[in-house]
């Protein structure tokens, strides 16, 4: 059964005309799903009753269900766990900055990719969730919080290129000037590097941020904490990356999580700084989160900050990630796993 929330106005247009109904009604109808965030047919009062009555006979809609929420006494970051139609648990959270309140979304239920230090790697990839259960999280945590979505960031559970056709049209849909009209320039998309994704989506010339998780200066490093390492080579992202820079003029973000007496030495960071001096991009700092199935440790601030100025002095961009939600649970897949545990 089709399921009309993931589909873009054009699709909705002929679904609409194939039940025997003029197009304008297509345009009300999105209205409701994207706009007003409305789910239920019974309040959609401009559509006729006869019309919501097939509707809710032959297109039921989606829906995700919040089953907890945890939020943050030292920043107000709130962290959902939804409850999918087929039991399925995903992680959203939302996060407030001075430019606006951000909020970041899981593109699969677990996921393959196998990272090390993450804790949505280990129970693998349940499934790809379709457009619509990501623009659930958006939709829901707007309506639950009251407050106003203004960016998007595609960094929860799941490699979001691994899930490629759904990724964009859940972009096209929260970019429509009649759904929440979100800019591409406001939504991040993070992949752990697969690099037929990156080409693909430079080709798209959108104008969303591109963010990497390299995590590491070298190929050997690297593998050790991230499986996909041994597919592509760093230097097989990074002519990737330079090819989406020359096809949308956009820099590119790269993740490096700090981890204690791993990958945070001045001799990393010299190594950083030669891989990425002269490109269009911007390094993110972050103090990794523990998680309980692993053994590592956070990064100190001094080895951190000392990181961070070599970077500086090789003129490469960068900036320590503020640590938000740390009261709660704030690592990648933390809560889910918690949940699941119990
Ligand atoms: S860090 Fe991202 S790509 Fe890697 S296992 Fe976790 S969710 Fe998957």
């Amino acid at each position: 059964m089709a399921d009309l929330l993931s589909l873009n106005i054009k699709e909705l247009n002929s679904a609409i005309e194939q039940m025997g109904e003029k197009k304008f009604r297509a345009k009300q109808l999105y209205d409701w799903l994207h706009n007003k965030l409305v789910w239920d047919y019974g309040e959609m009062n401009n559509l006729p009753k006869e019309l919501r009555r097939k509707l809710s006979k032959e297109y039921p809609l989606p829906y995700i269900e919040e089953v907890q929420r945890l939020q943050s006494k030292l920043d107000g970051t709130n962290k959902f766990l939804f409850k999918l139609k087929d039991d399925n648990i995903i992680e959203s959270v939302i996060m407030q900055y001075k430019h606006g309140n951000s909020v970041c979304i899981s593109s699969q239920a677990g996921c393959r990719m196998g990272c090390y230090f993450c804790a949505s790697a280990l129970g693998g990839l349940v499934r790809n969730l379709e457009p619509s259960e990501m623009l659930l999280q958006v939709y829901n945590i707007q309506r639950i919080t009251g407050k106003r979505v203004s960016h998007v960031v595609v960094m929860g559970t799941g490699e979001p290129f691994d899930n490629f056709d759904n990724l964009l049209k859940f972009m096209e849909i929260l970019n429509s000037e009649q759904g929440l009209n979100i800019s591409g320039r406001n939504v991040t998309v993070s992949t752990c590097g697969l690099v037929e994704g990156i080409r693909k989506f430079a080709d798209r010339k959108l104008s969303a941020t591109l963010a990497i998780s390299l995590h590491a200066p070298t190929d050997d490093m690297r593998r050790r904490l991230m499986p996909v390492a041994n597919r592509y080579s760093i230097e097989d992202i990074l002519e990737a990356c330079r090819y989406f820079i020359e096809k949308t003029g956009r820099r590119v973000t790269f993740e490096y999580s700090m981890v204690q007496g791993y990958n945070d030495s001045e001799e990393h960071a010299k190594m950083l700084s030669d891989l990425l001096k002269g490109m269009l991009c911007h390094v993110n700092l972050i103090p990794v989160n523990p998680i309980k199935e692993r053994d590592y440790k956070q990064s100190e601030p001094e080895r951190i900050e000392r990181f961070r100025s070599i970077l500086e002095k090789n003129h490469v961009n960068v900036t320590v990630r503020r640590t938000l939600g740390a009261d709660i649970n704030s690592s990648c897949g933390q809560l889910r796993r918690s949940y699941a545990d119990r």
